[in-house]
């Protein structure tokens, strides 16, 4: 009888483990669970996905916090120091964090996205040479890649390569997860598509900064912005504004965007000009601590996007 009770307890075991397919190759002070480390919330959230029950993930920029803006702190340099795999995009913006991990002593393994997926040049419009409040080199590079759900099916595929690498028993469920996860994007990326199919005249015009360039290049969006990228941390100049305000009467756009990062006025200001909509996008750099409570991900962002834009575009929801 107790020889049946083992074999049964034993095969309860055996088959939990197979379910959760969790190895215990991670950070033996956390659970046996891998310890990422993350810069960007869509960064966080993939890594999350992909990773389940055999990771834990935390950002290294706080809820709400701006990623342009942020400064790691002593704790920070020990925790990604400590980290079983640190995630970041790379390019100039992240140069920060070369400088940390070149200053350590013993660095973690590290995933760079750049090494995926090629940077494309932050683009200036012509109205912008002469305008002080945005100069910047024409050979800064954009990192805002994850604005295409097509790139990010790339940066999971790496993802899930890298875990399974790290922890090939729990390789398996990697790449059960990522495959679920892979579709989602996918379809994320068709939903977008056919939506611009039905958009007459594909034009952004951002009263603000500007980070959907990899958005505009995939779905084939002509863009106009008071910043490129995330250059601008004041509100435009004058200049800007009226330039944008001649550009959106001449395109006779309907709606004027803006981001989360700003309070939109500039936007506002430019649609109440015009007779457009001031209409707010997502950029999912970040989300604050009530969003990340209530459950918020990448795709409720994005998909949230894609109903703006139908709306902003006129286009019946489905
Ligand atoms: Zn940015």
């Amino acid at each position: 009888m107790k020889r049946l009770i083992s074999i049964f307890l034993i095969t309860i075991i055996c088959f939990s483990s197979a379910i959760l397919g969790c190895s215990e190759n991670g950070n033996t002070a956390n659970n046996g669970k891998l310890k990422i480390i993350t810069t960007v919330f869509p960064l966080y959230d993939f890594a999350r996905s992909i990773g389940g029950e055999c990771v834990s993930v935390t950002t290294l920029i706080p809820a709400g916090g701006d990623s342009h803006s942020f400064e790691p702190t002593p704790k920070d340099i020990i925790n990604i120091k400590n980290c079983d795999l640190f995630i970041y995009i790379g390019g100039e913006s992240d140069s920060y964090i070369e400088d940390i991990l070149s200053s350590l002593d013993k660095k973690p393994q590290t995933l760079v996205m750049t090494d995926y997926i090629d940077l494309s040049p932050l683009k200036s419009n012509d109205h912008d040479h002469g305008d002080s409040d945005h100069d910047y080199k024409s050979t800064q590079l954009d990192e805002h890649i994850w604005t295409s759900p097509n790139n990010c099916r790339i940066i999971c595929n790496a993802i899930r390569n890298t875990l399974s690498e790290i922890d090939p028993n729990s390789k398996e469920y990697y790449h059960t997860n990522a495959a679920i996860y892979d579709k989602k994007l996918e379809k994320l990326d068709m939903d977008i598509s056919q939506l611009v199919e039905t958009i007459q005249s594909k034009v952004l015009i951002f009263g603000d900064r500007f980070p959907f360039l990899y958005f505009a290049e995939r779905y084939g969006f002509e863009y106009f912005s008071a910043f490129p990228g995330c250059g601008g941390h004041s509100e435009p100049s004058a200049a800007t504004v009226s330039n944008l305000i001649e550009i959106a009467e001449s395109y006779g756009v309907s709606a004027i965007f803006y981001t989360e990062t700003s309070n939109g006025n500039a936007a506002k200001a430019i649609a109440e000009h015009t007779g457009a909509k001031a209409v707010m996008l997502h950029s999912c750099h970040n989300i604050t601590s009530d969003e990340y409570k209530n459950g918020v991900t990448y795709f409720s962002l994005m998909e949230n996007n894609l109903k703006t834009l139908k709306e902003a575009f006129s286009v019946a929801a489905d």
